[in-house]
């Protein structure tokens, strides 16, 4: 009995942990068919707008800016789920050990400064930044640039689908601001459910809705990891207001994203090293927290 709920356990647990990556992969995925569809066939929507037809050039480059978005995500996605920024398989040397350095009785090991244990993956991360529930594993050292990359391509995506979708809001909404176009908006599942839309409706205002707030979800993530980046500090350290680790601006971002900073965004195969071995780092401030002085 107890060998039965262990497996359903096990099994329970691994479907949670596929579950994000799964949800998020379908989400982009009808984000995108919606935007190639109305780009294909309802560019111009209204039939009086004939005239004006998108010309089969300028929804070729549409579809190309899509896929090459698409594409990007996709990859970056990939590589990062694929680039373990874990302490597994990596030498830590045992003469290194000093300031920083602490002693994980999980993992049974010392560890370098920055690196911290994950709960959820089980293991120690290089330059440990956080957990990402969305791809079920951290983001670390290794794997920092395709987060980030992925990111910046979903917030370009989601600027470009919401721009795409206000189309959308417009059909909807020409009606008026009617309590119909408004539940539509606010709760197309209801309405599905309640019989008052068509499916086809139901479909465009929920990928419209999730355009949005995807779209203000991840611009919010990504400019507090653009800032972050620029200050040499990881979303833990961010908790301090200390920076030890900043080398400046430049030198930071070459830190998160290798030599090749400017270009390795537009690809992830664009090879740009590290300039660092996730193990030693520069650090130009206190490592300790300033003595708290008592205010007269
Ligand atoms: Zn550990
Ligand atoms: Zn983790």
């Amino acid at each position: 009995m107890s060998v039965f709920g262990s497996r359903a356990r096990g099994r329970v647990e691994r479907a949670c942990h596929y579950l994000p990556v799964v949800v998020n992969t379908l989400l982009v995925l009808s984000i995108t068919g919606e935007v190639s569809y109305l780009v294909l066939v309802e560019a111009p929507r209204e039939p009086e707008q004939k005239a004006g037809e998108w010309s089969a050039v300028w929804k070729a480059a549409h579809l190309l800016l899509q896929y090459f978005m698409l594409g990007n995500i996709t990859w970056n996605a990939s590589l990062f789920l694929k680039t373990s920024p874990s302490i597994r398989g990596v030498f830590l040397g045992g003469d290194g050990v000093g300031q920083g350095w602490r002693y994980c009785y999980t993992c049974e090991t010392h560890t370098p400064p920055r690196c911290s244990h994950c709960y959820d993956c089980n293991v120690c991360v290089l330059r440990r930044d956080h957990h990402c529930v969305f791809f079920g594993q951290c983001v670390g050292f290794r794997n920092y640039r395709y987060f980030l990359s992925c990111l910046l391509f979903m917030w370009a995506g989601l600027l470009y689908a919401v721009v795409m979708n206000a189309e959308v809001f417009i059909v909807i909404l020409k009606e008026g601001v009617t309590l119909h176009s408004v539940m539509l908006l606010m709760v197309p599942w209801i309405m599905l459910v309640s019989g008052q839309v068509t499916a086809r409706a139901f479909a465009f205002a929920f990928i419209a809705d999730t355009c949005v707030v995807g779209f203000l979800l991840v611009a919010a993530f990504l400019f507090f990891h653009i800032a972050l980046m620029l200050r040499g500090q990881t979303t833990r350290e961010w908790y301090s207001s200390r920076r030890p680790y900043s080398l400046g601006p430049l030198a930071n971002v070459k830190e998160c994203l290798g030599q090749r900073w400017y270009l390795c965004w537009l690809c992830p195969l664009i090879p740009s090293p590290l300039p660092g071995d996730g193990i030693h780092f520069r650090v130009t401030g206190s490592l300790e927290p300033a003595s708290s002085t008592v205010s007269q």
